[in-house]
C-alpha cells in the first residue's frame, strides 16, 4: 500500500513513524514544505526502499519563504518528486494570493522544462485557480492533486488534465468529504494520511493508517477488500512512483 503524501519531519518521532511503515512495506512519499527542510528531510528516509522524499514550498508558506525559492531552483535536479505546492485560497491565506501565484508559476514553469516528475498539488480553496495554472501551463509532469475539496464541475476539469487524486482517511470525517470520495473514478484514485496535520478521531494520522480506506471503498465500489487492493496497486504502478 502507499501514503503518497505526508509529513514525516515534523512528526515528534519520524523514526518510529518511519520503521513501522517500512514493516508495512508502504510506498511513502515524504513531503516537504520549504526547500529548506528537503536536504534533512530526505536523510531521513534515503536509505529506504520504497521511500521518496519531494521538493516542496507550501503555498501558505509562500509569503515568508519566497526567497527560498533559489534553493528550490538549485535542488530541483536531485529529486523525481515536487510538493508540497500548489495554491490555498482559504480565508487565512486568500491574502497572499500574489505571492503564492508567482511561486506556484515559478515552479511549474521550472517542471514543464522537465516534465518527468511527480508532483503533489494543495488546492485547498482554490481548485478552480490551481486548475486554471495547470491548464494554462500544459505538460508539467504527472500531477497528483491532494485532499481535494473543490466542486464535481472541477474535479472533472482535472480528470482531462489526467489528474491523479491522492485521499485520505480524515475525508471520511465529513460528509463533503465522502461525496468527493465517491466522485473520482477508481483509476485515478492513490491513498495519502496527511499526518501528522491530518487528524481521524482527534489522533494525528500516519502512513499504516490508509488501511482505514480500504473498507470505505469496499463497501463504495462494491468489491472485496482484495480487489480494492489489486485497484490501488495497480493505480500506484500507473503513476510509476
Ligand atoms: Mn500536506
Amino acid at each position: 500500500m502507499m501514503d503518497l503524501h505526508c509529513h514525516i519531519d515534523l512528526y515528534p518521532s519520524p523514526v518510529q513513524v518511519i520503521n513501522k511503515a517500512r514493516e508495512a512495506g508502504l510506498y511513502v512519499l515524504s513531503v516537504t514544505t520549504t526547500p529548506k527542510a528537503w536536504e534533512k528531510t530526505y536523510e531521513l528516509t534515503k536509505h529506504i526502499p520504497r521511500f521518496q522524499t519531494s521538493l516542496g514550498l507550501h503555498p501558505q508558506l509562500a509569503h515568508l519563504r519566497e526567497h527560498e525559492i533559489d534553493l528550490f531552483d538549485s535542488l530541483f535536479d536531485k529529486t523525481n518528486y515536487i510538493g508540497e505546492i500548489g495554491l490555498d485560497g482559504s480565508h487565512e491565506y486568500k491574502k497572499y494570493m500574489p505571492s503564492q501565484l508567482r511561486v506556484f508559476r515559478h515552479i511549474l514553469n521550472l517542471c514543464k522544462s522537465e516534465p518527468s516528475k511527480i508532483l503533489t498539488v494543495h488546492s485547498r480553496g482554490a481548485a478552480k485557480e490551481v486548475l486554471s495554472e495547470l491548464e494554462c501551463f500544459g505538460n508539467v509532469g504527472k500531477v497528483i492533486l491532494h485532499w481535494y475539496t473543490g466542486t464535481k464541475k472541477d474535479l472533472l476539469r482535472a480528470l482531462n488534465l489526467n489528474c491523479w487524486f491522492s485521499v485520505g482517511p480524515a475525508m471520511l470525517m465529513s460528509e463533503k468529504g465522502k461525496k468527493i470520495l465517491s466522485w473520482i473514478p477508481e483509476d485515478r484514485i492513490l491513498l495519502e494520511t496527511d499526518g501528522p496535520f491530518a487528524t481521524f478521531n482527534g489522533k494525528p494520522l500516519e502512513p499504516v493508517d490508509v488501511n482505514i480506506l480500504i473498507s470505505y471503498f469496499s463497501e463504495l465500489w462494491q468489491k472485496s477488500d482484495r480487489d480494492v487492493l489489486l485497484v490501488l496497486r495497480n493505480n500506484l504502478k500507473n503513476l510509476s512512483i
